[in-house]
């Protein structure tokens, strides 16, 4: 190997992302018959594939609209039709005063949100700068895609118990404090890995404590509202001039298109549309060709509306059912589901932590996140962090009765 540079020894170091997703390959490598609960893979979706494959044939059926799909570089923020339309969306859904220059196209939420956090932190003019994460457990693709070393903090969140073994995230208000090297704010909405849905009133709450300190506040609706919308109470959403929205087509069933949109004020669109170019030179034309089809045809929000979100849904009563039946009297809590697919379990006093259960359940054929990867940017070790595992219940109900067989039986075992 090279010697590397700082960007080199960065990217190609330890990093826990890789190293769990080597291990799940690996796992999965070894035993095909792995109920696989780890990923953020989304479901397979028949009549969502269908209405998919439909749209793509009719795009490449049209010579004009196959070319622009393959044989062009679209302008550094993207296709200005697509643009325009998606604009149009947020105009008529929420209200929001846009235009297709608050808009551009991304590779997806990854890569966009990696160029947005090191544009705002890390080594800055004055002094370095942090992301902010107002709560955590968070979306662990995150937490190495800072250039430089502590590149992220968080506060604890407040954790409100509910009947029925659910309990509940809240931001600590009066412990989230933005400190001068705060470069940004960011929250996942729906929250990856704990299913939370932060409500709009906090989100405006946030975004007022991140405008008086004159920092922008990122909001990832990879899951969230207006699409994939995966969120089991009201899909609502929010935008002011001091929010970068990130959405991502992925989890409407198409992370294979590597497609994603970020809205913001103009010149943050800008200048991330020019760093995306020189580090892309453009953004790929397939999640925007059918993203712009789906929205001609009005057939995007029926979609998620009708289709994606109640089948989530069920396959969330079935998870949390069968979870219940088998944990019985372990003492466990589920986060209250409130969007995304994933359900949060907090094993109190777990024996040997997440990491155990998370090896004990490879070995018995189901794989899950461990939690403790998720809770970066805490300045002080927390017990809480060793006792959740992120359990994704994108599956079919007799995976879903299977593993939480298997759950309930291991989780018991650890205890014993
Ligand atoms: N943000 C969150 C919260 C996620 O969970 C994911 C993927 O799992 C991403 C962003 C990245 O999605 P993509 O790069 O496929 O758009």
């Amino acid at each position: 190997m090279p010697a590397l540079s700082r960007f080199g020894l960065r990217y190609t170091g330890k990093s826990g992302i890789v190293a769990l997703m080597d291990d799940l390959g690996s796992a999965l490598r070894a035993n095909p018959d792995m109920i696989m609960m780890g990923g953020g893979t989304p479901a397979r979706i028949p009549a969502a594939e269908q209405l998919f494959r439909r749209h793509l044939q009719e795009i490449v059926a049209d010579p004009e609209r196959a070319f622009s799909l393959l044989g062009r570089y679209q302008e550094p923020q993207g296709d200005p039709d697509v643009r325009a339309r998606v604009a149009h969306l947020l105009r008529n859904e929420y209200g929001w005063q846009l235009s297709a220059a608050n808009v551009a196209i991304t590779n997806g939420g990854q890569s966009a949100f990696a160029i947005l956090a090191n544009m705002l932190a890390g080594d800055c003019e004055a002094r370095r700068r942090v992301i902010q994460f107002p709560f955590v457990p968070e979306y662990l693709g995150y937490a190495d895609v800072g250039l430089g070393d502590d590149f992220f903090r968080a506060t604890r969140p407040l954790i409100e118990t509910l009947p029925d073994n659910f309990f509940k995230y809240h931001v600590d208000f009066a412990g989230l404090r933005i400190d001068a090297d705060v470069g940004a704010l960011c929250v996942s909405r729906p929250t990856n890995p704990s299913g939370n849905v932060l409500g709009v009133d906090e989100l405006k709450k946030m975004d007022g404590l991140a405008r008086a300190k004159d920092v922008p506040f990122i909001i990832d609706a990879a899951y969230g509202a207006p699409f994939p919308a995966i969120e089991f109470g009201a899909a609502e959403a929010y935008w002011s001039d001091n929010v970068i929205l990130m959405l991502s087509v992925s989890k409407l069933g198409l992370p294979g298109l590597r497609g994603g949109l970020l809205v913001a004020r103009e010149e943050v669109v800008q200048a991330f549309a020019s760093a995306n170019t020189i580090l892309n030179l453009a953004s790929g034309n397939a999640g925007p060709a059918l993203l712009d089809s789906l929205l001609r045809t009005r057939e995007l929000l029926p979609l998620c509306r009708d289709t994606i979100q109640p089948w989530y849904r069920e396959r969330l009563a079935i998870a949390v059912d069968c979870l219940r039946a088998e944990l019985g009297d372990l003492p466990y809590a589920l986060h209250r589901p409130e969007g995304a697919f994933f359900l949060w379990l907090w094993l109190r006093d777990l024996p040997g932590g997440s990491l155990r259960l998370y090896q004990a359940l490879k070995d018995a054929g189901v794989l899950v996140i461990p939690g403790d990867t998720c809770f970066f940017g805490l300045d002080a070790p927390w017990e809480h962090a060793q006792q959740c595992v992120r359990i994704s219940y994108a599956l079919d109900a007799s995976q879903l009765r299977a593993a939480a067989r298997i759950i309930g039986r291991v989780a018991r075992s650890l205890y014993a």
